[in-house]
């Protein structure tokens, strides 16, 4: 077969502004790291507490290492299950208050594996147009009638709800933080609304765990919904600066999903030192107030330098700031000059934001120091 698409199709993403490629880093994730051979000031991880590279979590999972070996060498229903993955799940179940806890390789894996496990072709998927990419493929890979409403629009999520058979299996999904935008899920809402019309609710705390509740538990718990929220999925690779992810539930859920998730079954087990390495970024999360305050009160420092500027933040209320600019090429222009100025922060286009928000999504950590905010500024004042 003719593989000549595969050079017209790049060429029309060069044309537009949305053609991607790989930048390498060549030092541990953090506040200043070595890309492409140059030392920046990082504005782009995801890294929200700075334990990516932290000392503690580093010498668990080397002493993990020593203790069991690198590989799991198996999936975990075959022979790849270790305590330290057992005893993750009991401690991220006991944090989040929930009967069980399950663990996956990654929180694209979670997603994909959840929806499809739960939902068949004869159920119906609800969940906002903003979503991140793995619920929507989790969405289609379930086969499911999928309805999406605009961006937390709960009028229209009302509308979509009312139209559904009385009895149907239904599922409304949404993130806590959008992972583009910072803003939040009107979680409230959402609950109420699955309650009064028999949905069940699954919540994607991606970007939510480690950065709000009081002990680092997410949206879920700073609004106090655990008991209304059925599936509670969030990700290890973000604030707990480790890897994989974790659905929390019901004994029964988690049962369920041993048995019927594919993207848990037919995959090998998340090495053992990783697994140690999140218990540890867990504890750290849980009595890390502290490291809660200052990576708040970075994000509103920038939010409103970032205002003071002129600069469309969107409704962020999160470490995630995007600066709207619409336009690709333009978004791309200005991420070069920033980086020209040891400053970086990526450019995010379409698909992965809808067509015409192309925008920089600034992050900022708990590791940032002051005097790297105002550099920032001072660098976009003058782009
Ligand atoms: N869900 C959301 C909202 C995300 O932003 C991400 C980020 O990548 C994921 C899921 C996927 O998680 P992971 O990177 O662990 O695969």
């Amino acid at each position: 077969m003719s593989t000549g698409f595969l050079q017209s199709d790049l060429e029309e993403l060069k044309s537009l502004g949305t053609y991607r490629s790989l930048k390498t880093m060549d030092s541990p994730q953090g506040r200043e790291i070595i890309l492409d051979g140059k030392m920046v000031l990082n504005f782009c991880s995801n890294d929200y507490l700075g334990l990516a590279n932290d000392g503690r979590i580093k010498k668990a999972a080397i002493e993990a290492i020593e203790e069991y070996g690198f590989g799991s060498g198996a999936s975990r229903l075959v022979c790849g299950q270790m305590s330290p993955h057992e005893k993750l799940e009991e401690e991220l179940a006991v944090f989040k208050y929930t009967e069980k806890a399950l663990v996956y390789s990654s929180g694209y894996m979670a997603n994909t594996g959840i929806i499809p496990a739960l939902m068949d072709r004869h159920s119906i998927v609800i969940g906002d147009k903003l979503n991140h990419a793995s619920i929507i493929d989790g969405a289609i890979l379930s086969r499911a009638k999928f309805e999406r409403y605009p961006h937390v629009d709960m009028q229209a999520l009302e509308e979509i709800l009312k139209k559904l058979p009385a009895g149907s299996r239904k599922m409304i999904v949404t993130d806590s933080i959008f992972s583009m935008d910072g803003d939040l899920a009107p979680l409230k809402d959402i609950a109420e609304l699955s309650k009064r019309y028999g949905a069940m609710l699954m919540v994607d705390e991606a970007h939510g765990f480690g950065v709000l509740g009081s002990s680092g538990g997410g949206l879920v718990e700073e609004l106090g919904l655990g008991a209304q929220v059925d599936i509670q999925m969030g990700t290890l690779s973000k604030a707990a600066g480790c890897f994989g992810a974790y659905v929390c539930g019901t004994k029964i859920l988690q049962d369920y999903l041993i048995n019927k998730s594919r993207s848990f079954i037919y995959t090998t087990a998340m090495p053992p030192a990783l697994a140690q390495a999140a218990r540890l970024a867990l504890k750290i999360i849980r009595e890390g107030k502290h490291l809660r305050a200052k990576l708040r009160g970075n994000a509103d420092y920038l939010r409103a330098g970032l205002k003071g500027l002129g600069f469309d933040t969107m409704n962020s209320r999160t470490p995630i700031l995007p600066i709207l600019v619409k336009d690709s090429t333009q978004a791309v222009a200005m991420s070069k000059k920033l980086f020209a100025e040891g400053i970086f922060v990526q450019a995010i286009r379409p698909p992965t934001v809808p067509e015409g928000t192309a925008r920089l999504r600034l992050t900022v950590t708990a590791a940032h120091v002051r005097e790297d905010l105002d550099h920032l500024l001072k660098a976009l004042r003058v782009l």
